[in-house]
């Protein structure tokens, strides 16, 4: 199944030009079978989205992109607003770790080649030791950024996974994850994640289909 698991639209993140009603075609077009919507410190794009995808009948999960002292972080199993801004990255495990959600390290390279040398050798660690899988490819990172994010999952022995990181419409799915097993819903897609089979996939996204 083939889900794009970093989506960014306009109910909540400014900086993204997809309207909720992209959202399906274009993940049809791009040959998608699912979408994770991951707003910036909101989670209001995503219920939105969520409840699109159950009247459609297409599956749209919900996540968040987080701000934190360690970077930009992938967020599963949370469906609040964080109360910071930047959210300090041992306050962000706590939290998820209560929830039962699990965190996923966003372009942890992009505009860097050293994630530990940038944010510091403690929050690095620990947001690290703490994740599940690293995204290794993100669709908004150059390839060397990505190549870099790679060798920073095999260090720490992460799984891998893909997301377009879209704010166009026609940038959906020119990343995204191939999971083996069928995905119903948010508890599904944490369970997944946790399991680790799936793969991070580069596509040619909606724009050439
Ligand atoms: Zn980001
Ligand atoms: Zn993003």
């Amino acid at each position: 199944m083939r889900i794009d698991l970093h989506v960014h639209t306009r109910i909540s993140s400014p900086c993204s030009m997809i309207d909720p009603g992209d959202l399906i075609p274009w993940a049809k077009r791009a040959g998608l079978d699912g979408l994770c919507i991951t707003e910036h410190e909101e989670s209001l794009g995503a219920q939105v989205a969520w409840e699109l995808g159950q009247r459609e009948g297409f599956p749209i999960f919900r996540g968040m992109e987080v701000y934190t002292d360690a970077g930009d972080v992938l967020v599963f199993g949370i469906y609040e607003d964080p109360l910071h801004w930047i959210t300090p990255i041992g306050e962000l495990v706590k939290w998820v770790e209560a929830a039962g959600g699990l965190i996923i390290p966003a372009h942890p390279c992009r505009g860097s080649d050293d994630l530990h040398a940038r944010y510091g050798e403690e929050p690095a660690e620990l947001l690290m030791r703490s994740a599940v899988a690293v995204e290794t490819l993100n669709g908004g990172s150059s390839p060397a950024n990505n190549l870099l994010a790679e060798r920073l999952r095999e260090r720490y022995g992460l799984f891998a996974v893909g997301g377009s990181d879209a704010h166009y419409p026609m940038q959906l799915g020119r990343c995204y994850t191939d999971f083996e097993k069928p995905i119903a819903d948010d508890l599904d897609l944490i369970r997944e994640l946790r399991a680790g089979s799936y793969r991070a996939m580069a596509g040619n996204g909606a724009g050439l289909g």
